[in-house]
């Protein structure tokens, strides 16, 4: 199948979850993680009409997404970073993307807050959540999220916007889904970050507003 119409078919099934559990499909957006993919499937992917887009690593967005974004064809493209942001990439980040899905630390929190101010540029931004408290995996432990959020908040000013996770590959998804749901509404956030190709049918019953896909769009990664 052509991007095209997994896209299509993606949709569908979006619907068809959402009618299911009686959510209203506008809520889910549809994000293709667009990594390690040629700048031919992403010029399918716009040209059939997707406009958001997540990358793992800040060079290789540069190098897929700069050149679009200053050309001014899609000004309603919408970039997030969903993969680990170091802090010397911090710079280059804020002035890419429009919004950033990992924050996993004070330092990197502080730093954003800075680069945001030097850039004025005021990104919404997610917590990244260690939902299966993985030693390998990136992430604010759930029980540490409130305090954490307070921080990014009230000390740093920044715009938090949601939480995001990755589920740990054996367990059932739907317990993280369900673990980063409640932890989003201990705090009063409305956005949840949940869901890739394999999972986002799980997700939506819990309450994702993004789900994050990349196969299932683009097909395997070269
Ligand atoms: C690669 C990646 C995805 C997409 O994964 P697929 O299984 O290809 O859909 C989603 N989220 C994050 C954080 C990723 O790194």
């Amino acid at each position: 199948m052509s991007i095209k119409e997994n896209l299509h078919s993606i949709h569908q099934e979006i619907e068809t979850v959402c009618k299911e559990w009686g959510r209203d499909p506008a809520g889910v957006n549809l994000m293709a993680v667009s990594k390690m993919q040629s700048a031919q499937s992403i010029h399918e992917a716009l040209d059939a009409g997707q406009r958001l887009f997540g990358e793992n690593r800040v060079q290789e967005a540069q190098e897929h997404w700069q050149a679009i974004r200053d050309s001014g064809d899609y000004e309603d493209l919408q970039l997030h970073l969903i993969g680990p942001l170091q802090t010397n990439k911090v710079k280059d980040a804020v002035a890419l993307f429009d919004v950033i899905q990992t924050i996993d630390r004070e330092k990197l929190a502080v730093k954003l807050a800075n680069e945001m101010a030097e850039q004025n540029r005021d990104l919404p931004c997610f917590i990244q959540v260690n939902t299966g408290l993985e030693d390998q995996k990136a992430g604010i432990a759930p029980q540490a999220v409130s305090e954490f959020y307070d921080m990014c908040k009230y000390e740093c000013g920044l715009d938090i916007a949601g939480l995001m996770c990755i589920p740990p590959l054996d367990d059932p998804p739907a317990l993280h889904f369900g673990l980063l749901k409640q932890l989003a509404e201990d705090v009063g956030l409305s956005q949840l970050s949940m869901g890739m190709s394999g999972d986002y049918e799980r997700a939506i019953p819990l309450g994702s507003t993004i789900i994050r896909v990349g196969t299932g769009i683009f097909g395997a990664r070269s």
